[in-house]
């Protein structure tokens, strides 16, 4: 397996970590996570820009102009002849340096990417999955795609543990995203998200969603609703990069709808295979 280290590509087993490293050691860096269909990178563009906006909001300078960057990833990916399934996962930290917490001086920032095999879970995918909730105790900033996930680590392991897909997060009350992913309800065949403020990440997948429902006459509404409303919900999915467009068909001891993916959620998985040019589960 080669793996794109700064500029370079370096052989997995040749690779060697700085201990004193800032997203180590601070989780002081930036990620991204891609899918490839088949070989072929899906919605990079929308990846590749919120990488540079998360850093910017760090105040982490990319080494790489975009082009640059853009070739480095296509050719980690013919490096490693990646024909299948994958996803492939990036991270940009502010560089190797003695530990102190103020920004070191002249360092540069440490890039890191690599490629991983990754089956879709197509069952989930048509049968739905159930989630939990819990609150929201992240920080301000999580339109920022921050190596911190350690809040996220712990919703997602409790949602494990209880036998659930994913943790729905909400603050007060008020859903915000999953632990990794976004949220939405659907009632009356309108579609409901927490609109992309600082309290949630922007995913790249949501971007879609919202285009895939302009061309469907869904309305899109980027409103909070509340964890009760789950309980009036004719649908409710979750959306990220691994998981696609998810039906969730019950959430904590709410069975939603009829307890089967419903119409709406079956449209934008439909919408969102043709634009990912994958066949169908939809
Ligand atoms: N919110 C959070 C907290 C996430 O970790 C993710 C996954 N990256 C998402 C939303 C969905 O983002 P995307 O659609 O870009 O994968």
């Amino acid at each position: 397996d080669w793996i794109l280290t700064g500029k370079e590509f370096v052989d997995k087993n040749d690779l060697s970590y700085p201990f004193e490293e800032r997203g180590l050691q601070f989780g002081d860096g930036v990620y991204e996570v891609i899918r490839i269909y088949e070989g072929e990178y899906y919605l990079i563009d929308e990846h590749v820009e919120r990488l540079y906006r998360s850093a910017a909001a760090i105040k982490i300078d990319v080494p790489f102009q975009k082009q640059e960057l853009y070739a480095h990833l296509h050719e980690l990916l013919n490096k490693n002849s990646v024909r299948n399934d994958a996803t492939m996962y990036l991270q940009l930290t502010r560089g190797s340096a003695p530990r102190d917490h103020a920004f070191p001086l002249n360092t540069e920032a440490n890039l890191y990417a690599y490629v991983k095999d990754f089956a879709r879970d197509t069952d989930s995918l048509e049968e739905g999955a159930s989630a939990i909730t819990m609150e929201d105790i992240r920080w301000e900033w999580c339109y920022i795609k921050s190596l911190n996930l350690l809040p996220n680590v712990l919703a997602k392991q409790n949602a494990k543990e209880l036998g659930a897909k994913e943790a729905i997060l909400h603050k007060d009350g008020m859903v915000t995203e999953g632990s990794s992913s976004n949220i939405y309800l659907v009632r009356e065949g309108k579609v409901y998200t927490h609109p992309a403020t600082k309290r949630i990440l922007g995913g790249c997948v949501r971007m879609k969603i919202e285009e895939f429902c302009k061309e469907a006459d869904i309305p899109f509404i980027e409103e909070a609703f509340r964890i009760e409303d789950f309980k009036g919900a004719d649908e409710v999915f979750m959306t990220s990069s691994t998981s696609e467009v998810q039906p969730l068909t019950k959430v904590d001891e709410v069975t939603i709808g009829d307890g089967r993916p419903g119409p709406v959620t079956r449209k934008l998985q439909a919408s969102y295979e043709k634009d990912a040019g994958i066949t169908g589960t939809a």
